[in-house]
């Protein structure tokens, strides 16, 4: 079993420098997967920092060559690289730039690939499927370059895509991590809790966007950390605003617009329907329900003095609505 695990991070090692190679070395790889990295505007030696790939547009170009060099089909399966079929064997990523995602240790565990361009018909990003050595809801995108600067700076960036990670960390801001191809988990947090005990949630300026923060701040208030929101224009996120904004611009924005939570889920109220007496009752239940996930009964009453300030609300009504949630949830 352990020697199975083995097998599987060799041939993933060997995948991506295979990646690599052919991005850098073969004149489609330089033609296609460089220029594409290089007009998103990611510097040489970003590419090579974060070991980006390319993946040629061939039925099993990947394959041949790693069984040509020794490594056998059931590992090269086991990974999800190539997918086997009675009497042929393909290649999963085809014509994609790759990503290749890596443990806290640094070991490679998987990749995301994207399409080039924005053709609607086949799937954005493709990820390497779960494996022996590759569990999603355990991996968080980027944390094996971040994890000194997340303890120092004692603050995480929680980003949505690979992309974002790159940029952010390129113009400057290294305590970055994506949950890259998965909602974001509990024991995704956990990893970064060991750094820090402070998240920031960057999500991109869309529907998607914010639900998705939405739904990872209750996440993270269980598991009492301290979480902060800070939204982007409508169509932006951190990979567009970083790229077109210098490191001062970048990080005033972020000073000026990271919300404690409940500021951020009151300003969703208060931009569409201020006066909307449903609407607000509706906010404050969330902003509650929320405030009950915080394990710490000191943080959970400071919280609700700042509810009922914000909400201006009483605070004996917020207390008796947590005390009636409490009650549900036992
Ligand atoms: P890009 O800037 O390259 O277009 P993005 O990161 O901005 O990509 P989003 O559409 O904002 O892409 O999606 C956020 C993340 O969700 C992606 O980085 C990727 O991890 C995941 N994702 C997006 N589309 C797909 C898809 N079709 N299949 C699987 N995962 C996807
Ligand atoms: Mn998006
Ligand atoms: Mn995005
Ligand atoms: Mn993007």
């Amino acid at each position: 079993k352990a020697d199975t695990r083995e097998s599987l991070y060799l041939v993933s090692e060997y995948a991506n420098d295979y990646f690599q190679k052919i991005l850098h070395k073969t004149d489609k790889g330089r033609a296609i997967g460089l220029s594409y990295f290089k007009e998103r505007g990611f510097t040489e030696e970003t590419i090579k920092k974060f070991q980006l790939g390319y993946a040629l547009d061939e039925w099993q170009a990947f394959t041949d060559e790693a069984l040509k060099n020794g490594y056998k089909i059931e590992f090269l399966e086991g990974t999800g690289l190539t997918i086997v079929k009675p009497e042929k064997h393909f290649d999963r990523f085809k014509g994609r730039v790759m990503f290749p995602i890596h443990s806290m240790s640094g070991r490679v565990l998987g990749f995301g690939g994207r399409i080039l361009g924005n053709d609607k018909k086949a799937a954005k990003y493709l990820n390497s499927p779960e494996s022996e050595i590759y569990h999603k809801s355990k991996v968080l995108y980027g944390l094996y370059f971040a994890k000194q600067s997340i303890a120092k700076e004692d603050n995480c960036y929680l980003v949505e895509g690979y992309t974002d990670v790159i940029q952010f960390y390129q113009r400057g801001i290294t305590n970055v991590v994506s949950s890259s191809g998965t909602a974001l988990t509990s024991e995704q947090i956990r990893l970064i809790k060991r750094l820090t005990n402070n998240i920031t949630v960057l999500f991109d300026g869309d529907a998607a966007g914010m639900r998705a923060s939405i739904r990872g701040i209750d996440l993270i208030l269980e598991q009492g950390m301290n979480v902060r929101v800070c939204t982007f224009p409508d169509g932006e996120d951190p990979d567009s605003f970083s790229k077109n904004n210098t490191l001062q611009d970048v990080t005033d924005y972020l000073k000026e617009n990271s919300k404690d939570f409940i500021q951020f889920k009151a300003s969703l109220l208060f931009e569409d329907s201020k006066n909307d007496p449903i609407k607000k009752a509706e906010t404050i239940r969330d902003i509650v329900n929320s405030i009950a996930k915080i394990p710490d009964q000191i943080k959970k009453e400071v919280y609700i003095q700042e509810c009922a300030r914000i909400m201006d609300i009483s605070e004996s009504v917020l207390f008796s609505t947590l005390a009636q949630i409490n009650k549900k949830a036992n």
